[in-house]
């Protein structure tokens, strides 16, 4: 086979992971190639950590060629046309052809489509957690609403998660009998894809941990001067302090490719992450993958957008690209498995891992509360951080030694 070029649009962790993969398993004669429009990587799982004082913003930021294996190209600048059938990817004006192309550019965040949100904070990004760390150190006590605006929304853990280390972090401020923190959300229970007892297992974690849980609350719109919110069908509700997980779309370089579908989120086997177009697949949360079992009569339950999720699938897509350019059959199949670790505040985490292909609906349990937990995340996220070399490995060796001794198949 003639040398093969396979661009990869996007470089997050799926995007990170499938090129450090592919680079790995490919001759350095075939070009892997990253589009990604920001030269610096921000770790999203640690911006709960930033928003409560634990980490800094540069301490969880890497550039992000240094997160790349050597003979890997990074092209930074935002990928503005793809045309799938005729195999180019357009960044700042110039063409990048391409054999394959994976699709990794992930969710945007829509703080446009409800009136008044935009004057929220949030820690879904790196400045919003940053800047919201600075509003809870000021903030004297009165009521905090933490609201997940819509569906879909990236990690479903990280909404109580947030809500729990808020009421954590006010609790150490000394603040705890004058401040109530409140998690609205439009879903039925806490992580609807886990099931019902999971999702009471997480309501009591939250309730214990001094979080009133508000479901079924969809939010239609926000008045930042009155400081209330208002709900479908409910009386408006005052807040003192705002913070939303805003609205999520899928990128609209793809819906112009004719890449996703209507709800702007890219069509895949669930299995292979291919789409309908040979030779080009799409990963973690640019997808959209139904997996068995509804939540509403009506309404399919999806694969959450997790970067656990954005993990295996890379894995699976690098193998089989490799597997295919070696001329060999493409044999890798992403199996639905996932796991989560609930941060609750006071270096306490709960973890939750299950099968979420399993039919008739996903079987995710929930492990009792501990500091391994806290810790696994605290490792994972310095491996992350790492650049390739000894500290990077011995950290992939604990994590997966720890990993198989707690019965977690780890494969970093
Ligand atoms: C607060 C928070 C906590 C989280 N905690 C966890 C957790 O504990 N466990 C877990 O599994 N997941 C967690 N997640 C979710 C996880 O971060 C995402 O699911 C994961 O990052 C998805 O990976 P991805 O590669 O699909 O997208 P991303 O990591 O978002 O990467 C997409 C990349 O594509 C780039 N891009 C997009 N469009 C273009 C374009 N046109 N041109 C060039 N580049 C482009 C973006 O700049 C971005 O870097 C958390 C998320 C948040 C916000």
């Amino acid at each position: 086979m003639r040398d093969q070029t396979i661009v990869v649009l996007g470089g997050g962790i799926g995007g990170l992971l499938v090129a450090n993969r592919l680079r790995h398993l490919l001759p350095r004669r075939h070009r892997v190639i990253v589009v990604e429009r920001n030269d610096t990587h921000a770790f999203a799982a640690s911006f709960l950590g930033l928003m409560v004082g634990q980490r800094t913003a540069a301490a969880i930021s890497r550039p992000v060629a240094t997160l790349l294996r050597p003979g890997i190209e990074l092209v930074v600048g935002a990928a503005s046309r793809i045309d799938p059938a005729g195999r180019v990817v357009e960044v700042g004006g110039r063409p990048l052809a391409f054999d394959y192309l994976v699709v990794a550019a992930g969710a945007e965040l829509a703080f446009d489509t409800i009136p008044g949100l935009s004057a929220a904070h949030t820690f879904y990004t790196l400045e919003g957690a940053d800047h919201l760390h600075q509003a809870l150190r000021s903030f004297a006590g009165g009521k905090i609403a933490v609201v997940v605006a819509s569906l879909p929304y990236k990690c479903p853990g990280a909404p109580p998660e947030g809500a729990m280390l808020i009421a954590s972090f006010m609790r150490q401020r000394g603040l705890a009998e004058n401040t109530e923190v409140h998690l609205f959300t439009p879903e039925p229970q806490p992580m609807p894809v886990a099931g019902p007892v999971l999702g009471e297992a997480v309501a009591q974690m939250l309730a214990d941990r001094g979080v009133a849980y508000r479901p079924q609350h969809k939010l239609t719109a926000v008045d930042p001067g009155e400081r209330r919110l208002a709900f479908e069908g409910r009386d408006p509700v005052p807040y003192d302090l705002l913070v939303v997980i805003p609205p999520h779309r899928g990128s609209s370089v793809l819906r112009d490719a004719g890449l996703a579908n209507p709800g702007g989120w890219v069509d895949v086997e669930p299995q292979t992450l291919a789409t309908r177009t040979p030779g080009v697949f799409a990963i973690g949360d640019a997808t959209a993958i139904p997996i068995p079992g509804r939540w509403k009569p009506d309404v399919p339950l999806m694969l959450p957008k997790a970067g656990v999720f954005a993990h295996a699938h890379a894995e699976v897509v690098a193998r089989n690209i490799a597997a295919e350019i070696g001329g060999a059959r493409p044999s890798a199949a992403f199996c639905g498995d996932g796991f989560c670790m609930l941060e609750a505040g006071e270096d306490l985490a709960g973890f939750a891992y299950g099968d979420f292909f399993a039919k008739p609906a996903p079987e995710v349990h929930l492990r009792r509360m501990g500091r391994t937990w806290h810790l696994g995340k605290v490792l994972f996220e310095r491996w992350w951080l790492a650049p390739f070399g000894v500290r990077r490995e011995a950290l992939r060796l604990g994590l997966t030694w720890g990993g198989k001794a707690m019965g977690i198949p780890v494969d970093l």
